[in-house]
């Protein structure tokens, strides 16, 4: 006999592993919005009436972060949607085309920026430039760099109080597991739901922190939520972050609960660790003015080269 929902007479259509959780298509939508607004609540994520600007690729977890950001603070706070073209044929440019469409339906402003237009050179070059390099820096760590910046300046312009991305939990059990095996405990204490931004800096926040990839999808499918599903980056494969993805997921499949645990675990570590976390070092870039820890951003060093790569 089919299992009823936890909550109600109807059939369960959702299962989740690591606890007596069965919900009908109401219930789940009803226990995930909950869990996002505990997670904002709890680490005071949104203060009141303040801009929030989203960062949206298209992709299913920005597009959740959006969708429910409008609805609990659509009516209170100013959102917009900051959208980011990296260039990658075939890919992004098919994501942003639908995040428009949702931009337009859920009637939210967006601004679209590129990276050919602020560093003259866009991930396709980027990427076949790195390759040739020394020691061939993944395509993603150029990416994360530039795109960060990109985000930050513009959130600026746009007056974000907050600037919140899709992260989840699947990403940040991974950031957890890379930065211990790195043995870099600056950058481990540093994971969390809120980034206090440094001086220059817009702080981030992750309204998804808690939440599971595989619901984000029962999500966006129960809601109708449409997102860019067809292809994944060309240069995913390069990423270190890869193994550690499909790491997380056999040991979740495994051991049900265990991506809970570790974050659980690094927040136990982050109450118990006095040293500084963090930001003191952050000043400013000489060359663009963004946040950098040293006199040159990373950004500004990193284009500079690739535009001098043959
Ligand atoms: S997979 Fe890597 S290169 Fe592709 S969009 Fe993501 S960070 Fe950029
Ligand atoms: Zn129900
Ligand atoms: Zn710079």
């Amino acid at each position: 006999m089919a299992k009823k929902c936890v909550e109600c007479e109807k059939k369960a259509i959702i299962s989740l592993a690591y606890g007596p959780h069965r919900f009908c298509n109401e219930h789940f939508l009803h226990f995930f919005e909950k869990r996002v607004r505990k997670t904002i609540r709890e680490n005071r994520l949104v203060e009141e009436r303040e801009k929030i600007v989203v960062a949206y690729s298209g992709g299913k977890d920005s597009a959740v972060t959006l969708f429910l950001l409008n609805k609990i603070f659509g009516k209170s706070n100013p959102i917009e949607a900051l959208l980011i073209d990296e260039g990658i044929p075939k890919y992004r440019d098919k994501a942003l085309a639908v995040a428009e469409k949702n931009c337009k339906k859920w009637k939210i402003p967006f601004k679209r920026f590129s990276f050919e237009n602020e560093f003259g050179l866009t991930m396709d070059d980027a990427a076949k430039k790195a390759g040739k390099k020394k020691g061939k820096e993944s395509a993603c760590a150029y990416c994360g760099v530039l795109r960060r910046q990109i985000m930050n300046k513009h959130a600026k312009e746009m007056k974000a109080g907050k600037l919140a991305t899709g992260h989840n939990l699947d990403d940040e059990t991974q950031s957890v597991l890379m930065n211990v095996m790195d043995a870099d405990f600056e950058r481990l204490l540093r994971i969390g739901p809120k980034s206090e931004g440094a001086k220059n800096m817009v702080p981030r926040i992750k309204p998804l922190y808690h939440c599971p990839e595989k619901e984000i999808i029962a999500f966006a499918k129960m809601a109708g939520i449409k997102y860019f599903e067809k292809g994944a980056c060309p240069f995913k494969w390069q990423a270190k972050r890869n193994d550690f993805r499909q790491m997380v997921e056999d040991f979740e499949a495994k051991y049900p609960g265990m991506m809970f645990s570790t974050v659980k675990f690094l927040k136990e570590v982050k109450e118990n660790t006095k040293k500084q976390t963090g930001n003191s070092k952050i000043g400013i870039c000489n060359k663009c003015g963004e946040p950098s820890s040293g006199k040159v951003c990373k950004a500004c060093k990193m284009v500079e080269r690739l535009t001098q790569a043959k």
